[in-house]
């Protein structure tokens, strides 16, 4: 590997970073990545080598689709080799759920792919965008002693914190500090130098090992956010649909939910039909525990499963790859426990 040059792919989808006002209805709207380029001249003082990507069309990140997500993930594959990281600008509102996708399509990845954005354009006097990007650039081309990544994951980069990627959220529309792992610690934070968690850092299970991509993805999934005053019917339409395959229950607490008979009927019915059915946290902080109270001991009686301390985010990534690649959904409900790409404590 040459430690002397490193050399960066920038893929750049869209987002605010990316973004200036159009005269004629005052709305943010995309710009090309030339532009952004010209707003960074730091990046040239890098003894890396950035080439970039752009996708066409770009995109405000609430249009970010699975197929997007595959389109990614093959861009990665195609040019694994010559890189050695990937810095992904993305808009903020989905980034999380493209992190967290990504971390479960791409597996024994060697090689860091940092997704970034920022609240503010990248050409506003106070944007946030370009220390995002030059310390995500920065990171994505960082080695160990060894040459090896030092950061070989799926992560974010924003406001002077890595995170995993499928352990984030979004928490602030308005805030530079947008994003949270609420359940791990960042992966590195930058201050004066960029300090590394190396302990946390997951790393391939050799570093041989090809990279693996898993392109299928299969989205029948719904996502039921239990509430005070939820009715039969309105639960019912949300989990039992024929064509869903698996529901994620954004619970209360540790994973409760009502206890009248009404309502763990239509969970065993879902289970019956053959329904995966997740068990999320609606907090943004903590586990799932299906044994600390009745309520929740009647959702694991009827078949649901812990999703532990996984994300929504996480979820619906770990579910969409799992679904793709397994027909046999007694399996999905075994791996749903286990831990693949570090998106729940051990
Ligand atoms: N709506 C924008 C997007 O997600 C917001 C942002 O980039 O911050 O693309």
């Amino acid at each position: 590997m040459d430690r002397k040059r490193s050399s960066i792919l920038l893929i750049y989808t869209g987002g605010t970073i990316g973004m200036r006002q159009d005269p004629a209805d005052q709305t943010l709207k995309p710009f090309d990545f030339k532009a952004i380029l010209e707003e960074v001249p730091e990046l040239k003082k890098f003894a890396i080598r950035i080439d970039s990507y752009t996708f066409a069309p770009l995109i405000d990140s609430s249009d970010m689709d699975p197929e997007m997500w595959r389109r990614i993930a093959l861009l990665i594959r195609d040019s694994y080799e010559s890189y050695d990281g990937f810095v992904i600008l993305h808009g903020t509102d989905t980034m999380a759920y493209t992190a967290s996708a990504l971390s479960f399509m791409l597996e024994d990845l060697a090689k860091p792919v940092v997704l970034t954005g920022s609240q503010l354009p990248i050409g506003a006097p106070r944007t946030d965008g370009k220390e995002n990007l030059i310390s995500a650039v920065e990171i994505a081309s960082t080695k160990d002693d060894e040459g090896h990544a030092r950061v070989p994951e799926v992560s974010i980069y924003f406001n002077s914190m890595l995170l995993r990627g499928n352990r984030s959220t979004k928490v602030s529309s308005e805030n530079f500090a947008a994003f949270k792992s609420p359940n791990c610690l960042p992966l590195a934070t930058a201050g004066i130098s960029i300090r590394y968690n190396d302990d946390l850092i997951i790393r391939p299970s050799s570093w041989d090992a090809p990279l693996k991509v898993h392109e299928n993805l299969l989205t029948d999934v719904s996502i039921l956010k239990v509430h005070p005053g939820i009715t039969p019917p309105v639960m019912r339409h949300i989990i039992c649909g024929q064509e869903i395959k698996a529901v994620i229950l954004e619970t209360y607490g540790s994973g409760n939910a009502p206890s009248a008979d009404w309502f763990t009927g239509i969970v065993e019915e879902a289970a019956s039909m053959g329904k995966v059915l997740l068990n999320v946290t609606q907090c943004p902080s903590g586990n799932v525990n299906m044994k600390i109270y009745s309520t929740g001991k009647k959702l694991e009686d009827a078949g649901v499963v812990s999703g532990k301390d996984i994300t929504t985010e996480g979820a619906l990534g770990k579910l969409f790859h799992l679904l793709g690649e397994n027909e046999d959904l007694e399996k999905v409900k075994r791996l749903l426990g286990e831990n693949l790409r570090g998106e729940i404590s051990s």
